[in-house]
């Protein structure tokens, strides 16, 4: 048998292991991003990043309780701007949803306590609890920051699966701190729906002579792999359930090959290898603000989170090899630039790298821009002599700075020496 094993409002659950007098009440996690890093005084910053691929290395040491300050993420005239990323069962009793407005969340639940993201934090508890399923379970896949893959099958006894899923949710908690809820069955893709109806803090095994009990009445909606389109697909068909979905396979098959494969997930006869090995794929930093219109500003805030993702690639010290910057603009307008480049690592270039995908990528220049996102990824561990004998001796210069700026920088934060270009 397969599990799924799925923390219970992680970000929350993660604010009350720091906070246990949030135990009970209605919480949400979220709020913008923090733009305390585009402060000219900015100062001691700790690195915070977005997770954007499904890994979690060691990569941060520890967290700052500070990072969560709400204060971080207030707006000039004080109010909490954003929306929710996670929000806790209490809150979602008054109608509170991931993804909503935090000032409409406020009056929905007027007692709700909002706290910042603290990603550092859920970085290091996710790290934590990886490493501690490595040692209960051989075969171990992270499937996101809260999400992991176990296979069972060969190690636990079918029969003892119940006993053995319960104990391992019992001391998830008392070693990792967070509650978990863990689906079980013979694919990957019914392990996770399982989980579905686990939560909070449950688990729910679906043995073979009680999977269309199970599976038939759920609305395909919940099915992982079914998006807004193909549901929308599915309705135009009449086919609302997944009992509805498993009696129709000419209809599907004539939908194409993915629809095709997801008949074969829901009636648990597709599965999927679990990936033991799966590293960190990537690594970016993105940061939502005001809209800005001024294209020196934006610059200058290109360099500063090119420097913050410049600290992040040497403390995981990989080269990356493709580069992506991404524009939020207002009215809904996006634009993406990306380029690979397989040389040497140094922040100086990273960082000219960094401007010239910035306007390359900025498309809209009468419109004003509120996020700026850069992304890298295609990780070698190649020597890094080979990527580039031109310029060699200057090459080794630069990153040899490079290497003593970040010195610096781990030992007195990464304020502590800024590109002129910042200023
Ligand atoms: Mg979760």
């Amino acid at each position: 048998m397969k599990i799924h094993i799925d923390i219970d409002c992680f970000f929350v659950s993660a604010a009350r292991l720091v906070d246990p007098s949030l135990e009970g009440k209605a919480v949400g996690i979220g709020g913008g991003s923090n733009s305390k890093i585009f402060d000219l005084s900015a100062k001691k910053q700790t690195a915070n990043f977005e997770n954007s691929g499904s890994f979690v290395p060691t990569f941060f040491k520890a967290y700052e309780k500070k990072d969560d300050d709400i204060a971080n993420f207030k707006d000039e005239n004080g109010t909490i701007r954003g929306i929710l990323t996670t929000s806790s069962y209490e809150a979602r009793r008054y109608g509170v949803k991931t993804a909503m407005n935090i000032q409409e969340a406020l009056r929905l639940c007027p007692n709700l306590i909002i706290k910042a993201p603290n990603m550092s934090l859920y970085q290091e508890l996710s790290h934590k609890l990886h490493e501690f399923l490595q040692t209960k379970i051989p075969l171990i896949e992270q499937a996101s920051i809260d999400e992991f893959y176990g296979d069972l099958s060969g190690w636990i006894e079918d029969g003892e699966i119940p006993q053995f899923i319960d104990n391992l949710r019992l001391e998830i908690k008392n070693i990792v701190g967070l509650p978990v809820s863990i689906g079980a069955a013979k694919t990957k893709y019914i392990a996770k729906l399982a989980t579905t109806y686990a939560k909070p803090f449950g688990s729910k095994i679906i043995l073979a002579h009680d999977f269309d009990k199970f599976i038939n009445p759920i609305p395909v909606r919940e099915f992982a792999g079914i998006g807004k389109s193909m549901a929308k697909k599915l309705f135009s068909a009449q086919i609302h359930t997944l009992g509805e979905l498993r009696d129709r396979r000419g209809t599907l098959e004539s939908f194409g090959p993915y629809a095709k494969e997801l008949y074969r997930r829901v009636n648990g006869e597709a599965d999927a290898p679990i990936k033991t090995t799966s590293k960190r794929k990537s690594i970016g930093i993105a940061r939502t603000f005001a809209p800005i219109f001024d294209r020196n500003e934006l610059k200058r805030r290109v360099h500063i989170l090119a420097r913050h993702l410049n600290f992040a690639i040497l403390k995981l010290k990989v080269i990356p090899t493709v580069f992506s910057l991404s524009i939020a603009y207002d009215m809904n307008m996006k634009s993406h630039k990306n380029i690979s480049l397989s040389e040497r690592f140094t922040e100086k270039k990273f960082d000219s790298l960094c401007i010239t995908l910035f306007n390359e990528a900025d498309t809209q220049k009468r419109l004003q821009v509120i996020r700026i996102s850069i992304n890298c990824s295609s990780f070698t561990r190649e020597s890094k002599k080979e990527l580039s004998l031109i310029n060699f001796a200057d090459e080794e210069k630069m990153e040899k700075l490079t290497q003593e700026v970040q010195v610096l920088r781990e030992k007195y934060g990464l304020d502590t020496l800024k590109w002129g270009s910042e200023l």
